[in-house]
């Protein structure tokens, strides 16, 4: 699961992805901190963990699995 928060500090968009576990128990309240200026931009109920990074970051990321993705398929042609 995928969330978009825009900081409100910093204006910085953070995508925040959420990866439950299998057995869930209480669900825990997290702070999600703005990975670029630190502050404090929402709370959420969690159970599992999840991973905070910029758009920038992740687009950045979504490009490199891209090519990943094309390396392989010329390697089977
Ligand atoms: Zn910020």
């Amino acid at each position: 699961m995928e969330k978009e928060i825009k900081c409100s500090k910093c204006d910085v968009e953070t995508i925040i992805i959420e990866n439950r576990l299998f057995f869930t128990e209480e669900r825990k309240v997290a702070n999600i901190i703005c990975p670029s200026c630190n502050t404090k931009i929402a709370e959420e109920p969690i159970d599992g963990w999840f991973f905070i990074q910029t758009k920038e970051q992740y687009n950045f990321q979504l490009q490199i699995d891209r090519q990943k993705e094309e390396i392989k398929f010329e390697g089977i042609i």
